[in-house]
């Protein structure tokens, strides 16, 4: 038996061993994915142990995306210029860390949104993790511009000095003019913020606010649970054209298994697995 896993504190609501463990089952794969949740002193030493033989590699999620980058053994080359990492790989006691957050949400966007960024004016909600991944494909896949919108203004600043975009990416401070006028004149909306997830503190509520939905924008709110969010609701009653998280999450989770694997992700074995949980939960 070899193993995986999602190491983070805490992981409550973590949908990767449902959908990961039917992926091995499926294709008949002794491997078992199991949730690591891993207080702060007990980091280094996880990681230490994916070491050895038995361990594939583990997923990496809050707390941890940043601070597992130095107990790692090699980066792969667009992870040194992000700084985060969601996957690590265990190559004969090496660690190699990845960072298939940027791939699950391209490949959603591309695959089941129908939309190359490329060229493309973009308002992103939220400073956060994941932000910060989204932030940076987009800007490596040539959008014409990308507008950060977050509650904590500073937090979007700090990301985006961080990202030394050039002169394609600011700020614009929520409910300001500059930013109903960015949201007005988007091809893409996305939502980057935890705002409207089940089971938190602000279910039911769109991150938008008072501000209209842009109605020629794709609206992508990368939040999977629940499957249809406030946002998308809203954004569907505008005429918006809609995308929810759940497929970024299955195609980031699809690269993690395969770089574990070295086999085929069974896509829609993992989609039904998830929606299953989701449904469920
Ligand atoms: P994070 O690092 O904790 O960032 C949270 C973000 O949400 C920050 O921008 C924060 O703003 C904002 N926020 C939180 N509560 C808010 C509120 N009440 N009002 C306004 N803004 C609020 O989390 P993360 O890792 O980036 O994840 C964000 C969301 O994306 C989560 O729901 C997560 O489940 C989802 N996600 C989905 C996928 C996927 O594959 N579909 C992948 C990763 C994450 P401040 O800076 O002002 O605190």
């Amino acid at each position: 038996m070899v193993y995986a896993g999602i190491i983070g504190y805490p992981l409550r609501h973590s949908l990767s061993p449902v959908f990961q463990q039917a992926a091995f089952d499926h294709l008949g794969l002794a491997a078992r994915y199991e949730l690591w949740e891993t207080p702060p002193e007990s980091v280094d030493n996880k990681v230490k142990r994916l070491r050895r033989p038995r361990y594939l590699g583990a997923n990496v999620t809050i707390p941890y995306k940043e601070v597992v980058v130095p107990l790692l053994d090699e980066l792969e080359p667009p992870v040194r210029a992000l700084g985060a990492v969601n996957t690590v790989v265990n190559r004969e006691g090496r660690l190699v860390g990845y960072n298939t957050d940027t791939i699950g949400f391209m490949l959603a966007l591309r695959e089941e949104g129908g939309v190359d960024p490329e060229g493309q004016r973009v308002v992103l909600l939220g400073a956060g993790g994941a932000a910060r991944a989204i932030a940076f494909a987009l800007l490596q896949a040539g959008v014409a511009s990308l507008t950060i919108i977050n509650r904590t203004p500073e937090r979007a600043r700090r990301l985006l000095h961080s990202l030394e975009p050039g002169g394609r990416a600011g700020v614009a401070e929520q409910d300001s003019q500059e930013a109903s006028e960015a949201l007005a004149r988007c091809h893409l909306l996305v939502n980057a913020t935890s705002v409207g997830m089940k089971h938190s503190s602000s279910e039911g509520e769109c991150p938008l606010g008072e501000e209209p939905v842009p109605p020629s924008a794709l609206v992508y709110d990368i939040v999977y649970s629940p499957e249809v969010t406030p946002l998308l609701r809203r954004a569907t009653e505008a005429g918006a054209r809609v995308l929810g998280g759940l497929p970024m999450l299955i195609y980031q989770g699809a690269a993690s298994f395969e770089l574990w694997t070295g086999q085929k992700a069974p896509l829609n074995i993992m989609f039904k697995a998830a929606r299953a949980a989701l449904g469920a939960s």
